[in-house]
């Protein structure tokens, strides 16, 4: 008799950004050029001082298992980080360093959801945020934000969904798929309404250095002094220093979460990579400039990117204040055949594009939000003008 898989693996499918990263990987393997903006992941090398550093680990003996909850020099210098930079007291046994970030939430609602929670999601939303709650037995509760109103949260809208059951708010700005980012009013407003609940905090602020123009990232948990009681900060090196690979995220939390996230980890994982951890502490302790620079790259491809946008037919985007993701509106093509092929929604739009075009995105659907298809502008420019090309001609057949 095959082997019989637990209730719990009807909860989750596979992460549909990687899926469709592997489905443009596929192609190319068989030795078709495909333009790719599927995965959501710096292409520049990680910089040199930050892989001299790894090296350093490996060739000192740091190669062997670390205290569970990370290194005590890296929790101290993400504490060190917070206190210092976002003007959040904080001490290095709040601090949890995962395997990633994408680990350091898991983790967090493991330590704080659980079978009969409710977790408020606004919705366009990072695709794994459902799964992951679904995965502790919570139930995700996915709150619609329309692009009229900026794909943005309310504190109304918050406050009607909020019931008995509601254990948390997941909130992300800057926001991947939208890249919309929240003005500090608009946050304060909302932690305002949160304080007049039982409900908590995650605020994914991964890509809190990606900001561009007048957008600039807030640390919720900085904006009211109660807040920091009651949120959980998750961040890391993924995304500010093309790190994707080393997989090292962290969360800052109160203690009792922290301890206990460290102690999962201590049964599941046992440490995030040691070599890995060495070179994250040189990433956000060694010089910074290598951030700059890519950041500066990511701005002309967003200018770019936008530019191009205004040539597609009927596509429009609300521009992105941060992240490195155009979140286009492609709705106006549904009903319509393009090359033989029916867009009923954002799936088919998006299969078409790989299959007719040869562009990867991802659909709207798997970020809660149909009539978009995600492109990733983490990418270079030569191959984004072949991509927008492509699509060019895809749309006006
Ligand atoms: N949060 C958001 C919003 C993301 O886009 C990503 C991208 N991977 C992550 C978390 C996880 O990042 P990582 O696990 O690579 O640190
Ligand atoms: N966060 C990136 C994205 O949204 C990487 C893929 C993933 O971790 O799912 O494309």
């Amino acid at each position: 008799m095959a082997l019989a898989l637990a209730t719990r693996s009807s909860l989750i499918a596979p992460s549909a950004t990687l899926a469709m990263g592997a489905e443009a990987k596929k192609l190319k393997a068989r030795g078709i050029e495909v333009l790719d903006f599927a995965l959501g992941e710096p292409d520049f090398d990680t910089p040199a001082n930050i892989q001299q550093a790894a090296i350093r680990a490996m060739q000192l003996g740091q190669t062997h298992y670390t205290p569970p909850a990370g290194i005590s020099e890296l929790r101290s210098a993400v504490a060190e980080l917070y206190t210092r930079q976002h003007g959040l007291a904080t001490d290095a046994a709040q601090v949890v360093i995962s395997n990633g970030a994408k680990h350091s939430i898991h983790n967090a609602l493991m330590a704080v959801c659980g079978p009969g929670d409710e977790v408020i999601i606004p919705a366009p939303y990072w695709v794994s945020y459902s799964d992951l709650v679904k995965l502790t037995g919570a139930e995700p509760v996915i709150l619609a934000t329309p692009e009229e109103s900026g794909f943005k949260l309310t504190p109304e809208q918050f406050l009607a969904a909020v019931t008995r059951r509601t254990r948390l708010l997941m909130i992300n700005s800057p926001s991947n798929p939208t890249g919309v980012v929240y003005s500090r009013d608009e946050l304060a407003a909302l932690a305002d309404a949160v304080l007049t609940t039982d409900v908590g905090v995650l605020s994914d602020e991964i890509y809190e250095q990606l900001t561009y123009g007048d957008a600039r990232a807030t640390c919720f948990a900085t904006l009211r002094p109660e807040l920091a009681d009651r949120t959980i900060t998750i961040s890391g090196v993924s995304k500010t220093y093309a790190m994707t690979g080393w997989r090292i995220g962290w969360a800052v939390a109160p203690v009792s979460v922290a301890k206990f996230m460290g102690d999962l980890q201590s049964q599941e994982t046992s440490n995030p990579c040691s070599i890995s951890q060495w070179a994250a502490l040189e990433a956000i302790t060694g010089p910074q400039d290598s951030v700059a620079v890519m950041k500066a790259e990511f701005q002309k491809r967003r200018q770019y990117v936008l530019e191009r946008i205004k040539g597609l037919p009927d596509v429009t985007c609300l521009p992105p204040g941060g992240a490195f993701y155009a979140f286009m509106n492609v709705s106006a093509h549904f009903g319509r055949t393009i090359r033989g092929r029916p867009i009923k929604n954002s799936t088919d739009f998006c299969m078409a594009a790989l299959s007719e075009a040869s562009v990867a995105l991802v659909m709207g659907s798997a970020f809660g939000a149909e009539g978009y298809a995600r492109m990733s502008f983490a990418t270079d420019l030569k191959t984004l003008e072949k991509g927008f090309d492509a699509l060019e001609k895809f749309l006006a057949a």
